[in-house]
Order: C-alpha cells, then sequence, then structure tokens
C-alpha cells in the first residue's frame, strides 16, 4: 500500500483533503477511488485510507482507522557523515532512510573535497529526498537533515548521544566488540580522505569509540550503511 507524508491542517475530522503538490503526487501515484493509502503525519500517527473521489484539481480520502507507525527503530541513530559530493551523498540519504536513521548531521572534515556550505537549495532537495525515502520505506517520521556542522561542532553536538563511534580504518577495535543498548547512537563516517590524526584525537577525547568495520576499505557511503545496518540487525530484526 501506498504512504505518504502529508500536513495535519488538511484533516478534518474522518476526511482527508489534498491539493496542490501533494494532489500531484497522488495523481502521479494513479490512485482512483477505493484505492486504500496510507497517510502519515510525520509524527508517527498513520491514517489508513480510502480515496473517495479524485476531482480535477484535489483529492478526497475517507479516515478507516488510525494507529501508531510500528516501522521506527527502537534506537534513535544519528549519522554524521562527511561531505561528500553531490550523487554520493544523496545515495547516503536515500539508503539510511530506508535503514531508519534518525537525524543525518553533515559533517565537514579536514580531508573533505566538498567544503562549501551547500546552500538553501540543497538542503530542500536532501529533505525532498529523505521524504522520499520515508515514503517508500514506510517510516513514521520523515528524517531531518541539519545544515552542515564542522568536525568539532559536531562532536560537541554528538556529547548529548548516549553511545557514540566514529568508523576508522586503522582502529584495532571492531565494531563487533559493542553491543547496541544505549538509546541513541551517533556514527562518525569520513570522506573519501579519511579522517585526520588530529580529528580521531579530537574524537577520542570525547569518548566517541574509534572502530574497524574490518579489514578491507571501504567507500564513505559503504560505511555508513554498513555500520548502520550492524546496529539494525543487531537490535531489531
Ligand atoms: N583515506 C582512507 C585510506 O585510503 O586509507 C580511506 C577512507 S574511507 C574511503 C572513508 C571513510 O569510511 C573513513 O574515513 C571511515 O570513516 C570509513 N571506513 C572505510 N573503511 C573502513 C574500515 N574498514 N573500518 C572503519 N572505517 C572505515
Amino acid at each position: 500500500m501506498h504512504k505518504i507524508f502529508l500536513n495535519t491542517n488538511c484533516i478534518f475530522n474522518d476526511t482527508i483533503e489534498i491539493l496542490g503538490d501533494e494532489f500531484k503526487h497522488i495523481k502521479a501515484l494513479r490512485l482512483r477511488a477505493n484505492d486504500e493509502i496510507i497517510v502519515c503525519d510525520g509524527q508517527m500517527n498513520d491514517y489508513f485510507c480510502l480515496v473517495k473521489n479524485i476531482y480535477k484539481d484535489k483529492a478526497m480520502l475517507s479516515i478507516k482507522k488510525i494507529s501508531k507507525s510500528n516501522t521506527e527503530l527502537t534506537k534513535n541513530i544519528f549519522l554524521f557523515q562527511a561531505l561528500t559530493k553531490a550523487d554520493k551523498f544523496e545515495f547516503v540519504i536515500q539508503k539510511s532512510v530506508e535503514l531508519g536513521v534518525n537525524k543525518i548531521i553533515p559533517i565537514i572534515c579536514d580531508y573533505c573535497d566538498v567544503k562549501n556550505n551547500p546552500g538553501e537549495n540543497k538542503l530542500t532537495r536532501w529533505h525532498k529526498i529523505s521524504k522520499s525515502a520515508a515514503e517508500q520505506s514506510g517510516r513514521g517520521i520523515i528524517p531531518k537533515i541539519l545544515e552542515p556542522m564542522d568536525f568539532k561542532s559536531a562532536v560537541s553536538f554528538s556529547n548529548n548521544i548516549d553511545l557514540n563511534f566514529i568508523a576508522h580504518e586503522k582502529s584495532n577495535c571492531s565494531i563487533k566488540n559493542y553491543s547496541f543498548n544505549s538509546d541513541s547512537i551517533g556514527i562518525f563516517v569520513g570522506p573519501e580522505g579519511g579522517f585526520s590524526e588530529s580529528e580521531i584525537e579530537f574524537a577520542a577525547s570525547s569518548n566517541i569509540k574509534a572502530v574497524s568495520l574490518g579489514k578491507r576499505i571501504l567507500r564513505t557511503e559503504t560505511a555508513a550503511l554498513f555500520i548502520l545496518s550492524s546496529i539494525v540487525f543487531e537490535t531489531q530484526l
């Protein structure tokens, strides 16, 4: 069944009215009267609906049941992903949203090729990618992509997270040595050039655990998805 995210201001008692861009989306899905669809408010509430009418410029749905979304992970996972070329970064957003990430924080590291703040348009595009991946994978929230931060600011942001890892290919400690019992988990993944030694030292001084993901050097996007999948495998499957 298709799932879409909508603002709560189009939900009236047992009816949902869909206009504008969201209506274009409904048309693209080729929905017809009596088709089923889930509308989510992005705050874990799923409205199970039937399409009542499709007009020229709007669609009307009738709400059959409301329930709490049950697709979120039991952990809040924060991905601190080094900025990288646009297509790779967008790939990481899409796939990590499918895997259940809670927030993505783009980080600007010493060895990032891309250091410019990507600007408002890029943030809007990233949000759209997150929304569409969240719809496709049936999430109960749309994971937020924050404004890029420099490495040190990201480390201080991570102080509020229960358990933090930094993926470092030179670490002697495998990710396998950890259990993921904490409610919130932060993951730092470096750029193609890796983290600098001073970044690794700074992370260690903030109690961020350096972990190896195995003997092979993974591309940055593979590393992010590997570590996320490992946490999902351990905690939720
Ligand atoms: N420049 C590094 C080199 O050539 O040795 C490789 C950097 S790697 C392409 C990009 C990022 O992925 C790293 O900064 C790290 O966060 C993560 N990564 C890749 N392979 C890893 C591994 N085997 N263990 C831990 N982290 C890894």
